[in-house]
């Protein structure tokens, strides 16, 4: 078992490209931690440098407490697993398993035992015989999960592994992967863009966006207690409702969050109170999810929003509404994108943000700030309040519906994205 320590890890392409930002994590002993984001954000450069398959440009990797940059991969007692795990076509299911430990001349009863030990974990206990051309999708990749394990490795490396298999032979391996890791008790860094895998499997998940780190902390922590806008919104497989709001204190008698039509308070007993008055005056972005919005009568008193409905859509387990409620939305704010260092735009910039980076200092509060062609925190127009129904609709479209809101359940960050009170870690 190896413990997985980033300090400050950056990766530049050759070309100019920063694909990974100062990353900053620990995996424990054992631990199974997802890095999730979506595509291009830098998950698999992250991991193909933890196997010492691509250059760490600059910061230290520590693997069981051995400073790991220059190590060879075969030195790094690391297994890995992509997306099509490729195995040898020629030999069949026996003899893909049994090679690696072949190739380290274990003992030949010991490897016929543990191959044999091992299909049956994987449920592929009756194609051993069998050449990889004759097996499933979902039958190979638990070959080449197989395959990696088999030797017992100190790391264990998964990038994508189960996105090329259908839906229900996804969810299948899933639980089989989080059983047999965890029985195997091997640390594992585990990449995917899903968030459902992330939020099934993981002992921790890491957040990446555009080559930065947003947050990281179990799947309960990241879902309800996001430390970034861009982690809330990412995490929610329904639209999240991110509206902007100006904080006021009137009288310093409670806090009022002002959508415009509609406020809503909160007292100043709210654990949350103090630091959102900091705010005062400000335009602030309040996160809620459909399922924190609550059709009620129309004469309910306490904290509701209320409009028109839309439309509603139907999806199968539950029906969404669309509610115009004249309130301005905002778009999920983002890091600035800053990968592109030698873009010609701002060639002189970028040459010195990668000295900047080389030389190990923390760039970002010395960044002039750039305009950008678009305003990722601006409020933009009147959001539609995506509200959950469940099974029944009770509004029909063109009706005028009100929401009931559960104002302890809501999201607060700054206009660039940061939450205001800092989630509990
Ligand atoms: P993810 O795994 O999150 O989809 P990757 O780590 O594969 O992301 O890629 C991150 C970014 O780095 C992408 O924009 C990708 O185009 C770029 N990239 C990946 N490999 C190379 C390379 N060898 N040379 C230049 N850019 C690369």
């Amino acid at each position: 078992m190896s413990t997985v320590v980033l300090d400050n890890v950056s990766k530049i392409y050759p070309g100019g490209y920063l694909a990974v930002d100062r990353m900053t994590l620990r995996a424990g002993e054992g631990e199974l931690l997802v890095l999730l984001g979506p595509s291009g954000c830098g998950k698999s450069t992250l991991l193909r440098m933890i196997a010492g398959l691509e250059e760490i440009t600059t910061g230290d990797l520590w693997l069981g407490g051995q400073l790991a940059n220059h190590l060879a991969p075969r030195d790094r007692d690391v297994a890995m697993v992509f997306q099509n795990g490729a195995l040898y076509p020629h030999k069949t299911v026996r003899g893909n398993l049994s090679f690696p430990l072949e190739i380290a001349k274990a003992d030949p009863t010991m490897v016929k035992q543990r191959v044999v030990e091992l299909s049956r974990a994987l449920h592929i206990g009756e194609t051993l015989d069998r050449r990889p051309g004759t097996l499933s999708g979902g039958q190979r990749q638990r070959v080449a999960m197989g395959r990696a394990i088999v030797r017992q490795p100190s790391l264990f490396l998964m990038d994508e592994p189960l996105s090329n298999l259908d839906a229900g032979m996804r969810t299948e391996l899933r639980m089989e992967i989080s059983s047999l890791v965890r029985a195997l008790g091997v640390t594992t860094i585990y990449v995917t863009h899903d968030q459902v895998e992330a939020l099934t499997l993981a002992d921790r998940i890491a957040i990446m966006n555009r080559g930065v780190l947003q947050d990281i902390g179990t799947p309960a922590q990241v879902y309800n207690d996001p430390a970034t806008a861009f982690t809330a919104a990412f995490l929610n497989s329904q639209q999240l409702n991110l509206l902007a709001a100006t904080v006021r204190t009137p009288q310093n008698q409670y806090i009022m969050l002002d959508f415009g039509p509609h406020q809503l308070t909160m007292p100043w007993t709210d654990p949350r109170a103090y630091a959102v008055s900091q705010h005062t005056g400000m335009q602030v972005i309040v996160g809620i999810r459909p399922d924190g919005l609550v059709p009620v009568p129309e004469k309910t008193e306490g904290p509701t929003f209320f409009g028109r409905v839309r439309t509603l859509e139907y999806h199968g387990h539950e029906w969404l509404a669309y509610l115009e409620a004249g309130i301005p939305g905002v778009v999920v704010p983002e890091p600035p994108d800053r990968r592109q260092l030698n873009g010609s735009a701002n060639g002189g910039r970028a040459r010195s943000m990668m000295r900047r980076l080389l030389n190990g200092s923390a760039a970002q509060e010395e960044e002039e700030p750039q305009p950008s062609s678009q305003s990722q925190s601006g409020t933009h127009r009147r959001a539609d309040l995506v509200v959950r129904l469940g099974n029944r609709p009770v509004w029909r479209a063109g009706e005028h519906g009100r929401v009931a809101v559960d104002v302890s359940r809501l999201m607060l960050f700054t206009m660039d994205g940061a939450r205001i009170d800092p989630p509990r870690r």
